[in-house]
């Protein structure tokens, strides 16, 4: 009887493996995009190349934990501030792209389109999380349009209720300003299929049809 009770709770009074590994899984689990499953089998990844990847992903979080430093003008994370984006002399001053979060900017910024500069909101206004105007960076915004130089301003939030309603009320803050107000088309993805997308994408598209040609 006590053997019986002893296999039946075997997985639970026994780890699968050590602690040290389980403390890896769990804090590799609360990354965005991997659950406990993928956590795993990056865990069992790294144990097959300790000597291979392991040093150099060390090194590169250890360089993060100490160089990583949000720009004070635009929201950015790089190892200086202001940012290279900032910074860069190159880049088209007067037109600024407003996005919710670093992702979002360097996904585009990977994208090589847009020449101007940026600035990270730092979420979207949302009734439901409680997320209000003063808890998004848009007060350093609308200091940055009125310092003046900016000509315009590219509203590139998400194609989500939350972020539609974020960007309307940026283009309500930024009405009184000079400024030509822009917001990224939504629509086709490009190689998408008509049957194959939802109905809110193909009223978008097609609310946001133009002449051919
Ligand atoms: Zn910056």
């Amino acid at each position: 009887m006590s053997a019986f009770l002893c296999f039946a709770q075997a997985p639970i009074c026994r780890p699968m493996a050590s602690q040290e590994i389980e403390t890896l899984a769990a804090a590799l689990a609360r990354l965005p995009g991997l659950g406990p499953r993928s956590a795993r089998r990056a865990v069992l990844w790294l144990v097959k190349r300790r000597e291979s990847a392991l040093p150099a992903l060390l090194e590169a979080l250890a360089t993060v934990g100490e160089a990583l430093v949000e720009c004070d003008t635009c929201g950015n994370v790089d190892t200086t501030n202001p940012c290279g984006i900032c910074a860069d002399p190159r880049r088209d001053h007067k037109a600024l792209c407003v996005v919710e979060d670093v992702a979002d900017l360097w996904a585009l910024d990977r994208a090589k389109l847009f020449t101007g500069k940026y600035h990270v909101l730092g979420g979207k206004l949302s009734a439901l999380d409680g997320v209000r105007p003063e808890d998004l960076n848009i007060a350093s915004l609308m200091a940055r349009v009125e310092e003046g130089g900016v000509d315009e301003i590219v509203l590139a939030m998400n194609a989500t209720l939350e972020g539609q309603t974020t960007a309307h009320y940026l283009a309500e803050r930024l009405e009184e300003h000079p400024v030509r107000i822009t917001q990224l088309a939504h629509g086709l993805p490009v190689g998408g299929e008509l049957d194959y997308l939802d109905e809110g994408t193909l009223a978008q598209a097609l609310r946001a049809r133009r002449p051919v040609g």
